[in-house]
């Protein structure tokens, strides 16, 4: 039985301009180290044949399946703020299109399988400790409920890769509703391509916005969805305590999943100023600042679309304008809905963004772990007992305070405490993927040890569970286990 792959290919049927035809170049001797068999089953894909050499060779790049086209997609973009007129996938390429059996349509694509025409002075490999970061963090944003691109399948190479060492090589296979950025459109809007433009916006439409196909102003209508789409996004990132640190407009979807796993963490103490990112000088991707970027990164959508809007510029700006206007609010009520719920209230009221914003300052006065303090304070809702939320705080009084009134306020809800309880720890992570943990668990793969990569990957598709087994999963770093520093 061979591996069968139900491509049916959209993207590679546009305009030549949008992509260019390149096979992923073999590599030496690959070998299988995760399969996402679950996946693997949405996806109409057998897993048994997959995890066979065969499979492993597709996976690599080594062997290109019946049906697939294989491609680079083109595209532009703002990286740190600098438009890049050329970027496009220098690493990655798309074997084609499957639909899943939710009936959506998934880019199935090996990212470091060789160069492209895009790959400027890199290798277009990747090595082994990113495959296994983005493998981890991906399948854990989805765990959380988040919309993120997910991870088939790893594998290694048999080659090494010049970094700053040399390095095992591996290939990653991401799945995603599309791997459109805003960049592409940004691709053919610097060129003056209005042609190339509508295109796309006519592709992404039929693909991910079906319903406003018809729409009087179907143009403006896909720019409200992709606004509302970040908005909420971007709401769920800093509920989570995570940091992108690359969101570069090549690296902002269109469908409004996160894409490109670089130097990303998640926190463990609060700082809304936190930064990871070694190529991150100026902290223009820091924690707190993910809401203004990602309006930064749609201005730069709307304005590759002025042109679809109306012949008259200034009418066009004007448009743009107030569909992006409505960005903050829509980031503002997702990010206090879910604030609301951290703190465990099923209404909104008066006082409450203060009350949610007094926690968050007594948080970071006082280095709380992000993710324990709303974890512990989900079971400080039900028994009233305070010791392991306030072993959070370097001053515990900070949050006795602040539980006098946050408890007056539970007070007014009818909810039971139980009730309570089962709501916060539904939106409050026992288990994020913790920066240490990662590293941990790179540095035993690169010594042919997998075991750590696999526990991890249990703990984290089970984010809101307690796990008492793996309970030591949940503690933030010791000291001398603090990372301070990722790299892409
Ligand atoms: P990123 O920072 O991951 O979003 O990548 C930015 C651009 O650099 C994209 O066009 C990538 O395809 C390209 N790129 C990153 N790493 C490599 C590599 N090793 N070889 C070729 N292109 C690369
Ligand atoms: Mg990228
Ligand atoms: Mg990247």
């Amino acid at each position: 039985m061979t591996v069968h792959f139900p491509f049916q290919n959209t993207y590679s049927a546009l305009p030549a301009s949008f992509f260019a035809r390149v096979a992923p170049t073999p590599v030496a001797s690959p070998r299988l180290i995760k399969l996402n068999r679950a996946l693997a089953v949405h996806l109409g894909l057998d897993p048994d044949l997959l995890d066979s050499p065969e499979g492993a060779e597709i996976l690599a790049g080594k062997r290109v399946p019946e049906g697939a086209d294989p491609i680079a997609m083109a595209y532009a973009g703002h990286q740190f703020g600098q438009f890049v007129p050329q970027l496009g996938d220098g690493r990655a390429i798309l074997l084609g299109e499957v639909i899943d059996r939710d009936g959506v349509r998934r880019d199935i694509q090996l990212k470091g399988s060789g160069p492209t025409p895009f790959s400027r002075r890199g290798d277009g490999r990747a090595a082994l400790g990113p495959v296994l970061r983005e493998y981890i963090v991906s399948e854990a944003m989805f765990a959380l409920g988040i919309p993120t691109t997910r991870s088939l399948a790893a594998v290694t190479s048999g080659e090494r890769v010049q970094r700053e060492t040399m390095l095992p090589g591996a290939v990653l296979t991401r799945v995603a509703a599309s791997h459109i950025r805003v960049g592409t459109f940004q691709f053919f809007a610097a060129r003056g391509d209005t042609d190339g433009v509508r295109a796309l916006a006519d592709h992404v439409i039929a693909r991910h916005y079906p319903d406003i196909a018809n729409a009087e102003r179907p143009y403006h209508a896909l720019l409200e969805r992709v606004v509302a789409r970040q908005a909420d996004l971007v709401a769920r990132w800093l509920l989570v305590g995570f940091i992108h640190g690359v969101m570069n407009t090549d690296n902002t979807s269109i469908s409004g999943e996160t894409i490109d796993y670089g130097p990303c963490a998640f926190m463990d103490e609060y700082n809304p100023a936190q930064v990871f990112s070694s190529i991150d000088e100026l902290g223009r991707y820091a924690y707190a600042n993910q809401p203004r970027i990602a309006l930064w990164n749609l201005t730069r959508l709307a304005e590759c679309l002025l042109p679809l809007f109306s012949d008259e510029q200034e009418k066009a700006i004007e448009q743009a304008q107030f569909i992006l206007g409505d960005f903050a609010e829509k980031f503002t009520a997702a990010y206090q809905a879910g604030l609301r719920k951290k703190i465990g209230l099923f209404t909104a009221g008066d006082g409450d963004e203060a009350l949610v914003q007094d926690l968050l300052d007594a948080m970071a006065k006082n280095a709380a772990d992000f993710t324990l303090t709303f974890r512990r304070l989900s079971d400080a809702a039900a028994d009233a007992d305070d010791d392991s939320v306030r072993a959070q705080f370097e001053d515990p009084a900070a949050f006795d305070e602040w539980a006098v009134r946050w408890r007056q306020r539970l007070a007014d809800e009818p909810q039971s405490a139980s009730e309570r309880q089962a709501a916060m720890r539904a939106v409050n992570p026992a288990f994020i993927p913790r920066n240490h943990r990662v590293e941990a668990v790179i540095a035993a793969a690169v010594n042919n040890d997998y075991a750590p990569f696999e526990e991890l990957l249990t703990v984290l598709s089970k984010p809101y569970e307690d796990q008492p087994e793996f309970a030591a999963y949940a503690d933030p770093p010791l000291p001398d286990q603090r990372v301070l520093r990722t790299f892409c």
